[in-house]
């Protein structure tokens, strides 16, 4: 058994990755002139992949946006990656299906 995570159980861990690929293209694509992408681009890029965990990775119960509320609250980040249970409506995702 894997270790019960709120992202790995609601199936969102792609979204945490998509958007930290994002992140990490818009701020490194810029050192290299080949890649031809500008510290514009490559900060516009960075920002839109952040903004895109912060948004899109939500409670399928209550709605809660998890990464929202762990930026304003470090220890929402536990739950994310370590229990079962949202932080916001303590529903215990372990049990679905
Ligand atoms: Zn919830």
């Amino acid at each position: 058994m894997a270790t019960p995570s709120l992202l790995g159980l609601t199936g969102q861990y792609w979204k945490l990755v998509a958007g930290m690929l994002l992140l990490l293209v818009g701020s490194i694509a810029p050192l290299f002139e080949a890649t031809g992408m500008s510290w514009t681009v490559g900060t516009i890029v960075a920002c839109v992949g952040y903004a895109f965990t912060l948004l899109a990775v939500r409670c399928p119960n209550c709605g809660s946006r998890w990464f929202w509320q762990a930026a304003l609250d470090a220890g929402v980040y536990r739950p994310l990656f370590k229990e079962s249970t949202c932080p916001s409506c303590q529903h215990d995702f372990s049990n679905r299906g």
